[in-house]
């Protein structure tokens, strides 16, 4: 029997599609160990792919050499991905696509309105320039927000709702300096890779309600959400390649990878060969355990 097909995928469950999205500002340190380590057992786990996607979208933030450096630890630490890499630098014709359809949809629009001019507003957009009787040509595109989703699931922090304002606003999908914004690309690119099931750190958390709202808009399934603590060396202050988190050691995986799995509740392995390690952590891997608070401090 041919199963019914819903919006490209078929409805007869699709199999586990999991990816982990590193931005290459920097080194693999430990708060995106615990992001990479938690997606890649979950899609073991669920007999899934597990896909790697660098998000090479914003150069000015980019560090060289860094898309190459966290392969490399990914590779050490026995997280082996699922077909090849896809870089967001290589997509940027298929982002443009997408906004011209939605500017020509009058689902977008540009907006000059200065970082000034929103903080006087109250820090969230009110939309002034989707209401113009002249249509701009140039500054910053905003998607016009017609979902609105302020709620939705995630299977470790369960149902949660955002701030309506955030939730409403016409959110920026290309910059007045021509960059792509991550809410488009992420959910072009989800879409496209066919994830069913996006695993991240709690900072991405509200944004999910966005990515709801833009799969709406663009008419794509959007995929179920498991977002993980974050590592944070004092309240509010995650690890992070800004705050020059140090790089995990590519010649020590099994006491990161031990740590990671601590981190996420999990129970630890005492085996030396990575491969071997990550086969029984995948196997044990329980999201009934890991803890249902944003962040964790850690020592750094
Ligand atoms: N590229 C983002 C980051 O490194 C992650 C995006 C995502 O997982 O959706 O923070």
């Amino acid at each position: 029997m041919i199963a019914p097909i819903y919006k490209g995928i078929s409805v007869n469950s699709p199999a586990y599609i999991g990816r982990f999205a590193p931005s290459p500002s920097g080194p693999l340190h430990f708060g995106s160990l615990i992001a990479a380590l938690g997606s890649y057992l979950r899609a073991k786990q669920q007999q899934g792919k597990w896909l790697v996607r660098i998000e090479d979208i914003d150069p000015p933030r980019e560090v060289a050499g860094a898309s190459s450096d966290i392969l490399a630890t990914l590779d050490a630490y026995g997280l082996h991905w699922d077909d090849t890499e896809l870089y967001q630098s290589q997509r940027l014709a298929v982002y443009q696509h997408h906004i011209d359809q939605l500017l020509a949809q009058d689902l977008a629009y540009y907006c000059q309105c200065t970082r000034k001019q929103i903080q006087q507003m109250g820090g969230v957009y009110n939309s002034q320039c989707g209401q113009l009787s002249t249509t701009l040509v140039k500054g910053a595109i905003r998607i016009r927000n017609t979902a609105q989703i302020a709620s939705f699931n995630d299977l470790v922090m369960g149902d949660l709702r955002v701030i309506h304002s955030f939730a409403a606003e016409d959110f920026i999908i290309k910059r007045s300096d021509g960059l792509y914004a991550y809410q488009l690309a992420v959910v072009l690119d989800d879409a496209f890779q066919k994830i069913t099931e996006v695993v991240r750190g709690c900072d991405l958390l509200e944004t999910s309600c966005r990515q709801i709202s833009m799969n709406n808009i663009l008419d794509l399934i959007s995929p179920q959400w498991l977002h993980l603590p974050l590592a944070c060396t004092e309240p509010g202050f995650k690890l992070s390649k800004q705050n020059y988190a140090n790089a995990i050691d590519i010649k020590r995986p099994q006491a990161s990878i031990n740590a990671a799995l601590g981190f996420l509740g999990q129970q630890t392995v005492d085996i030396d060969d990575v491969d071997v390690m990550l086969k029984q952590a995948g196997e044990q891997f329980n999201i009934a355990h890991i803890p249902q608070v944003s962040e964790i401090l850690i020592e750094q």
